[in-house]
């Protein structure tokens, strides 16, 4: 997932107990920084290739409900992308997006679900399994470089993965509605 960092600065230096203690709390928060903002580029990575993914969703689903709401989850992560950016210049790097394999997997299973099954409600139900995997993926990312960055004492970048964090959280939802309410009935009421 990552390439390791950090040449660790455990050169051996002997000092007072206090100071290297210190020293080792400064080298693990240059670890804690070095791969946070590894994950960032991940996200990125991630937020990008689904600016691409979600269009294909949107294709190829057949409910208006779940378009819309793709559509609106589309317009949203495009911000996603540029709240991101914004991460990277607070703090002082280059927004760089580096192939995040979990996303591209879970991709990657959407697609195989589109062609394994015909339009319609089961596609539908197929298209919100495969969001809602995507979205959780995110929560539980945002959710955690949120900590980071507040443990990184970054309380302005926390706030920002936040906002994030959240719309990641109200998709989910809504796809959980939509499942919920017009897919499963349709879908029950096909069998009768
Ligand atoms: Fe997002
Ligand atoms: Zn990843
Ligand atoms: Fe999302």
């Amino acid at each position: 997932m990552k390439n390791t960092p950090s040449k660790s600065s455990h050169n051996g230096n002997k000092k007072h107990g206090n100071v290297k203690s210190e020293n080792r709390q400064e080298d693990t928060d240059k670890a804690l920084r070095d791969l946070f903002v590894d994950e960032l580029k991940d996200i990125y990575w991630a937020e990008k290739e689904l600016t691409k993914a979600i269009q294909k969703l949107i294709k190829h689903a057949t409910s208006e409900e779940l378009s819309d709401a793709l559509t609106d989850h589309l317009e949203v992560t495009k911000e996603h992308v540029t709240r991101l950016e914004e991460v990277f210049s607070k703090l002082g790097e280059n927004a760089q997006a580096k192939k995040c394999e979990a996303m591209a997997g879970l991709l990657k299973e959407g697609n195989e679900i589109i062609e394994e099954t015909e339009e319609g409600v089961v596609r539908d139900a197929g298209i919100i399994l495969a969001a809602q995997k995507v979205e959780h993926y995110e929560i539980a990312t945002y959710g955690t470089l949120r900590a980071f960055a507040n443990t990184l004492g970054e309380n302005e970048v926390a706030s920002l993965l936040e906002e994030t964090l959240n719309e990641e959280k109200e998709a989910d939802e809504t796809l959980s509605e939509i499942a919920e309410s017009s897919i499963n009935v349709e879908a029950v009421g096909e069998e009768h």
